[in-house]
């Protein structure tokens, strides 16, 4: 699943080549993806120029002039999808569900499980829409910090994880980068969040960060259905101390890395590091 490094990685791959380009128009070939695709988009894109691409927890936002009469555009890429620059009228494959057509190129959004999205947003403000607004604090903005996350989790008495992983509370923080994390700072996934003092949530906001700028740096990490935007595959393996390591030697004391379902998910950890 791409994670928020993969989108930032793609976010900033996008920028170079659209950015100050003007959008021909769009082309849906699917009526619903997680959500429906907004009827009409082809019609409301066409014209539009793409100011500025940024991102929003794992949303692409693309400003197509909307401090002048345009709107945003939202692309999620859900459990599978990807995006690449093809030429014009480059034949579509099976799961190529949208295009953002340029002059001179296509913004092509594949996605085998349909689990993505394409919205729009009309007007000046993008963090009203549905989708953007319940999301919480970026983890690599100012605004998050082990204060912050400290003060945020005093009345959360589930365990940590799952906490971190919670998207109205921090945004962006997948499976992976939750367990590395955890490692890092030497917190037990299973810990109640609100039983973590000041200390412990400071060196895991640091973790968190320093792991997903690393992964940042380095391309995201490799997953199964990740393609950089540019069609290449990503190529960078995260390097994780836990995750997906379970009855290996921790790195750090060689203990067995564990493994327990939580929420669901997958948890790993080294339970002689981790406390
Ligand atoms: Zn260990």
């Amino acid at each position: 699943m791409p994670e928020l490094p993969e989108v930032e990685v793609s976010r900033q791959g996008l920028l170079t080549y659209l950015t100050g380009r003007r959008i021909v128009g769009a082309v849906v070939r699917t009526s619903k993806l997680r959500h429906e695709i907004p009827v009409g988009l082809d019609h409301r894109l066409s014209g539009l120029t793409v100011e500025a691409i940024s991102r929003r927890g794992k949303y692409l936002v693309f400003d197509c002039a909307a401090a002048r009469g345009g709107g945003w555009l939202l692309i999620h890429l859900g459990m599978s999808g990807s995006l690449r620059l093809v030429p014009p009228a480059t034949p579509a494959q099976k799961h190529d569900h949208f295009d953002l057509v340029f002059p001179e190129t296509v913004l092509r959004l594949r996605d085998p499980r349909r689990f993505g999205d394409v919205l729009w947003q009309d007007g000046p403000v993008v963090d009203c829409h549905p989708a953007l607004a319940t999301l919480g604090v970026e983890p690599l903005s100012d605004d998050f910090s082990g204060d912050w996350l400290h003060a945020a989790t005093r009345r959360r008495r589930m365990p940590v994880k799952p906490v971190l992983m919670d998207n109205r509370l921090v945004v962006g923080i997948g499976n992976i980068y939750a367990a590395e994390s955890l490692f890092l700072a030497g917190i037990s996934p299973l810990r109640r969040a609100d039983q973590i003092d000041l200390e412990h949530y400071r060196r895991l906001a640091l973790a968190i960060c320093s792991t997903l700028r690393a992964s940042i740096a380095a391309g995201g990490s490799s997953v199964r259905d990740y393609v950089h935007s540019d069609g290449g595959a990503g190529c960078y393996q995260l390097s994780c101390a836990v995750y997906g390591r379970a009855g290996q030697p921790c790195p750090s004391c060689a203990n067995a890395v564990q493994v327990v379902r939580q929420a669901g998910r997958s948890t790993f950890y080294c339970s002689n590091c981790q406390c």
